[in-house]
């Protein structure tokens, strides 16, 4: 059955055009669905009897089961992982950071780009999420957030960039006037630096903001860490990112995952500052988070350290700490566990899922 969060305002109209319905149906359904949150078709008492249940025929307004959740004690940031109609499996997260409540959410199941440090890059590619999808990923947390998202970013799992059509008409109608009506410029679109993707977003003008995952500010550190670096390199990506601010106005945000050992020294601070000088953008360094050995966090004196490095340069400088991200938080990790937790009973449980198990019963007792 389809789902009706995956139509547009447009594709609403067509629906009621043709069962000879008012215009205004949209927005009374839009409504229900959107604003109010209704997850039942009998909720929308302003419509008909009649009307309510052929809509509860042709469409349903949930489809996801919630597998597991997982708060940090420390800031509340909360995950999900939740089950689609397929059987697959996505994470989202909310993040609370003083008054901004960010919705992280996925884009595709899995991801085909394999970076290293990535938990999502390990599964590969599995499917496209469709808009509908990612739009129910945002209903399904606002029921459960303690505030209503002030930012939805796509830095969940996949690239939005190699699933562009679905992620754009998610973001539509996200931001349509008569639904949710969520503000154009809060939302994010994260990307490993696809550049036909900016370029593309850049010429059709979209009202979203961008934000591009250098992880590393030489060419073949880059490439050691995110293999599409090979397909679009720095200096190209570097061009794209100006267009893109050339043509919208808008500011982008290059966001650096900083590993210890690896881009954490002054000469990687200044390369970073020297390539990002041309365009006028934000910096988001983000201290790795991984169960693995070979991408050890940065210490909170070289994080400062480099942080400080970037600042006096750069227009502006965040560092984005995470705390929360205790709970195992980058995306695709709860997945990892999840998976392994369901092949442990005919598969070896390997010594790194034993570790992550333990963290996260400690976890819950602590809580
Ligand atoms: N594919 C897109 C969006 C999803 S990843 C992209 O790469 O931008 C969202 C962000 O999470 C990216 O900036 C990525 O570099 C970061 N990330 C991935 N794995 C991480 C980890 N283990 N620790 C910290 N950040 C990570
Ligand atoms: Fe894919 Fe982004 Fe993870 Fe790289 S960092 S593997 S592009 S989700």
């Amino acid at each position: 059955m389809r789902n009706l969060l995956n139509l547009t305002n447009e594709e609403l109209q067509n629906y009621f055009n043709e069962l000879g319905e008012p215009r205004f149906r949209v927005k009374q359904v839009y409504q229900g669905a959107f604003q109010k949150g209704y997850e039942r078709f009998d909720r929308f008492t302003n419509l008909s009897k009649k009307l309510r249940e052929k809509l509860a025929e042709d469409f349903t307004l949930r489809s996801f089961k919630e597998l597991e959740r997982i708060s940090s004690p420390l800031d509340g940031t909360t995950k999900f992982l939740w089950q689609m109609a397929d059987g697959r499996k996505i994470e989202s997260v909310i993040i609370y950071e003083g008054k901004r409540v960010t919705f992280c959410i996925s884009s595709q199941v899995g991801c085909a780009l394999g970076c290293t440090f990535c938990a999502t890059g390990k599964m590969g590619w599995l499917r496209d999420l469709n808009a509908g999808e990612i739009v129910e990923q945002v209903l399904q947390m606002s029921r459960q957030a303690k505030s209503p998202p002030t930012n939805i970013v796509f830095m969940g799992m996949g690239e939005p960039m190699l699933n562009y059509d679905e992620v754009m008409r998610a973001a539509e109608i996200l931001s349509d006037n008569e639904g949710l009506n969520f503000s154009r410029r809060k939302i994010t679109i994260s990307t490993s630096g696809i550049i036909p993707g900016i370029r593309r977003m850049a010429d059709e003008e979209r009202p979203y903001r961008l934000a591009i995952s250098l992880n590393a500010a030489f060419q073949h550190k880059r490439e050691q860490v995110m293999p599409i670096a090979k397909k679009y390199p720095l200096p190209q990506l570097m061009e794209a990112a100006q267009y893109y601010y050339r043509k919208t106005r808008k500011r982008v945000t290059f966001e650096y995952v900083l590993i210890a050992g690896f881009n954490d020294s002054l000469d990687d601070a200044r390369e970073l500052v020297r390539i990002t000088r041309k365009v006028p953008c934000k910096i988001n360094i983000i201290p790795v988070n991984s169960q693995d050995d070979n991408f050890p966090a940065p210490s909170e004196a070289k994080l400062r350290q480099f942080e400080q490095a970037v600042q006096d340069s750069v227009y502006a400088v965040t560092v984005r700490n995470r705390k929360g991200w205790d709970i195992q938080a980058a995306c695709g990790m709860l997945y990892a566990t999840n998976e392994a937790k369901g092949k442990a009973a005919t598969h070896k449980v390997d010594v790194q899922t034993v570790k992550m198990k333990d963290e996260r019963l400690k976890m819950k007792e602590k809580i």
